[in-house]
């Protein structure tokens, strides 16, 4: 069993439009965007990351909106909720003001002993908070959201399997453990330390169906070690159990590589070096439109054809 996994590094999914995703996550989630970059793949399309102050491994939400794509059908084989950790007994403070901002979908519930308030993204994206005590991780406290009250991170991802079986003995071999079990769900952590976003649970659905992915879906999820080092030794374990991983892939941002999990959700194993600071102060982090050295030729082109998004 593995035990460079310290958690989730970051959730990477798909939406429709750029500066409406840009205000749901800054202006009304209170995160921080610590990132404007564009798809490596697809330069045309934004790549936008919101988070603590630092884009802190563990509280990254990014995103690519593509214009025009349609809105994704929710289904198994995929991560049907990301869960974000905040503060015990703060849940009313967001219900309240997820509901005064329009935000849809909203709903409390309770799940492995923890009080959870359910909403949707703005492409009915599948979100929801955790009340989590104790989670020492510093919020971003100049996104209009006090400290008291502010999202802390990733508490989990959620996904939805037809057969839950294989992906969670993958989850086992990458360094996770079982710790609970509530109706078709199973709760797993990592078992050793990890940065705070260390919750996986995997509900089985057998008799649903496949999503289709678009707008609102989530497009991988990545799995935080600390260095590169420590990233090849994943990728050897993997491929020595039979798994067709990426070769490293650099992201500026961290190095990147990509396996597919049986039941059909697409992992990433990102580094946390060299991190979000590699090329602009963490005082103006998310400011200026960064492009990779291969695009930056087309700086002028993609200036004038981007959405504007406001700060
Ligand atoms: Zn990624």
């Amino acid at each position: 069993m593995l035990d460079q996994i310290k958690g989730l590094h970051h959730v990477t999914s798909m939406a429709r439009d750029a500066r409406e995703n840009n205000d749901f996550f800054t202006h009304k989630l209170g995160l921080r965007r610590v990132k404007k970059t564009v798809n490596f793949d697809a330069p045309d399309v934004y790549h936008l990351y919101y988070a603590d102050e630092a884009g802190t491994p563990g509280t990254v939400m990014t995103y690519f909106p593509f214009p025009n794509i349609a809105r994704g059908r929710p289904g198994t084989g995929e991560v049907g909720t990301t869960v974000f950790s905040v503060p015990e007994g703060t849940l009313g403070f967001w219900e309240q003001r997820l509901a005064e901002q329009g935000v849809t979908g909203i709903e409390r519930g309770e799940l492995f002993g923890e009080k959870r308030l359910a909403f949707d993204g703005p492409d009915g994206d599948g979100f929801a908070l955790v009340e989590v005590r104790d989670d020492d991780r510093a919020p971003w406290t100049q996104g209009g959201v006090a400290a008291d009250d502010a999202i802390r991170g990733f508490h989990s991802a959620s996904m939805r399997l037809q057969d839950a079986g294989a992906t969670a003995e993958l989850l086992k071999f990458m360094g996770y453990e079982e710790i609970d079990k509530a109706g078709n769900t199973v709760r797993l952590a990592v078992k050793g330390d990890s940065n705070g976003a260390d919750i996986i649970d995997v509900e089985t659905l057998p008799v649903v169906s496949h999503a289709r992915q678009g707008a609102g879906s989530v497009h991988h999820i990545a799995f935080a070690v600390e260095n590169r080092a420590k990233q090849l030794e994943v990728r050897k374990a993997l491929m020595d159990t039979g798994y067709q991983v990426t070769p490293v892939i650099d992201r500026d941002y961290f190095w990147a590589i990509y396996f597919r999990t049986p039941g059909g959700v697409l992992f990433e194993v990102a580094t946390n070096e060299p991190g979000f600071d590699r090329d602009e102060d963490t005082a103006h982090l998310g400011e200026a439109l960064k492009l990779p050295t291969q695009h930056e030729h087309l700086r002028k082109y993609l200036e004038q054809h981007l959405q504007p998004i406001e700060d």
